[in-house]
């Protein structure tokens, strides 16, 4: 038996419902089962590798100190599109009401209370279980997914993994960490942005993230913080544009059967390495009063100096560095790894030439299992990863109810 299950549930009995990764999406999709489509508490779980919901979204979200979301406030936890404005009113939202016109885009701080929120009054943290699943056995009606802490049944199983543990690390970082170099990831359980020494800085990444956490860094530390950026900014409100969130662009992504080309559809959609202009105008005045230091150039090498690091640019100039942030996203390959490899052999399951997953509109891979995130990204499209994307799986999802 593995904990969280208060012995109620043992291996002998079933679940209706496991949801593997409790962090945006399967926190979501654990609310919307629950209070929007009528299944019991008792008969779902969400099992996490951590103990908290959202883990890894307060971590990060913190470390890259945003104002404010990319998305909309209709982006928000619940599955009802106005319970961020609504809770904005209420005597513990009002004082963090704040958004940005002209897609109210809420306050990060007002987004993080509305999420915990709706985890306490909606108990979510009762359908947790704490572990890692490392495989799957199919079963005459559901899965038994097996986990660092033992094994678990369902009728139905949604895997809901994310990116998120995949933090990209270019060769060059990678080197000049293996020698001694003070080099960390954003994106990194173990990395938190109020370590960061004094002295120079330098903040590697050309989207949001980077601009956000240089601007979070320079505040601390004036004058003593670069962002090097690949390419000069590229201005747009969201990293995919919101006709993907609709059938204006998802029917002619639908009408596509070949996965190749929805895939090549989605890396044409995704906005990468983006910043909506708000977020830019904040970056050019702490550039213009000498708090933040923006370069465009690449990175060439980089080595470690008696002082730090000195990075080594494409344009031959070098830049020397007490410490290194990666903002360099996540790798894009598919999630699960080598757990996931052995399901999908086992199995049979279809996957793109990309390792994805081939799933059907209802997002069921095989019989009583269904995916959310990046994992349904062939069916619902550029934003799957989102929590637009969230919404669309969940709708998904449900209409096998
Ligand atoms: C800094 C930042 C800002 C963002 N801002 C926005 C925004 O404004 N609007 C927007 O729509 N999107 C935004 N996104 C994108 C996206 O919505 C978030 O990344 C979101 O957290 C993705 O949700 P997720 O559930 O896939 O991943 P997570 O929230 O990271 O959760 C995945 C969970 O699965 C767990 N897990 C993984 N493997 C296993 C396993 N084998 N067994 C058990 N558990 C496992 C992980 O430990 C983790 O807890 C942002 C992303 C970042 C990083």
């Amino acid at each position: 038996m593995i904990s969280g299950f208060e012995g109620k549930v043992s291996e002998g009995n079933m679940l209706d419902w496991l949801i593997i990764g409790g962090g945006i999406h399967g926190t979501y999709l654990s609310l919307y089962l629950t209070r929007w489509k009528g299944v019991k508490a008792g008969a779902v779980r969400v099992l996490d590798a951590h103990d908290e919901p959202l883990t890894l979204w307060n971590h990060y979200t913190a470390n890259t100190g945003m104002a404010y979301l990319r998305s909309s406030h209709a982006h928000n936890l619940h599955f009802d599109p106005f319970s961020l404005v609504t809770f904005a009113r209420t005597r513990d939202g009002l004082p963090l009401a704040d958004f940005i016109e002209p897609y109210g885009r809420p306050a990060y701080a007002l987004f993080q209370a509305h999420c915990q929120r709706l985890i306490e009054r909606y108990q979510l943290r009762a359908l947790r279980l704490k572990g890692r699943a490392t495989g799957m056995k199919r079963l005459l009606d559901g899965w038994q997914v097996e986990t660092t802490e033992g094994t678990v049944s369902a009728r139905r199983v949604i895997v809901a993994i994310g990116l998120t543990e995949q933090a990209h690390w270019p060769e060059w970082a990678r080197t000049l960490r293996a020698a001694g170099g003070r080099v960390d990831h954003l994106f990194d359980t173990a990395f938190q942005r109020k370590d960061v020494p004094a002295g120079e800085s330098v903040v590697v990444g050309g989207g949001i993230t980077a601009v956000q956490s240089a601007l979070a860094l320079a505040a601390n530390a004036p004058g003593q913080v670069t962002l090097l950026m690949r390419h000069a900014p590229r201005l747009h409100p969201f990293d995919a544009d919101l006709g993907w969130i609709t059938h204006q662009y998802l029917d002619g992504f639908h009408q596509e059967t070949d996965y190749g080309r929805r895939r090549a559809m989605i890396k044409g959609a995704r906005y990468r390495g983006s910043i909506p202009t708000d977020v830019a105008g904040e970056m050019a005045a702490a550039e213009q009063d000498g708090r933040l230091r923006v370069m465009i150039d690449t990175i060439e090498g980089a080595s470690t100096t008696a002082h730090g690091s000195r990075l080594h640019l494409g344009s031959g100039d070098s830049l020397a560095a007490n410490q290194v942030v990666l903002a360099t996203g996540f790798d894009a390959q598919r999630p699960g790894g080598a757990w996931l490899d052995a399901v999908i052999d086992q199995y049979g399951l279809p996957t793109a030439a990309d390792g994805y997953p081939i799933v059907d509109r209802r997002l069921c891979w095989a019989g009583g299992l269904q995916v959310s995130g990046p994992l349904a990204e062939l069916e619902v499209g550029p934003v799957a990863r989102n929590f637009a994307g969230v919404k669309l799986a969940a709708e998904r999802i449900g209409a096998t109810l």
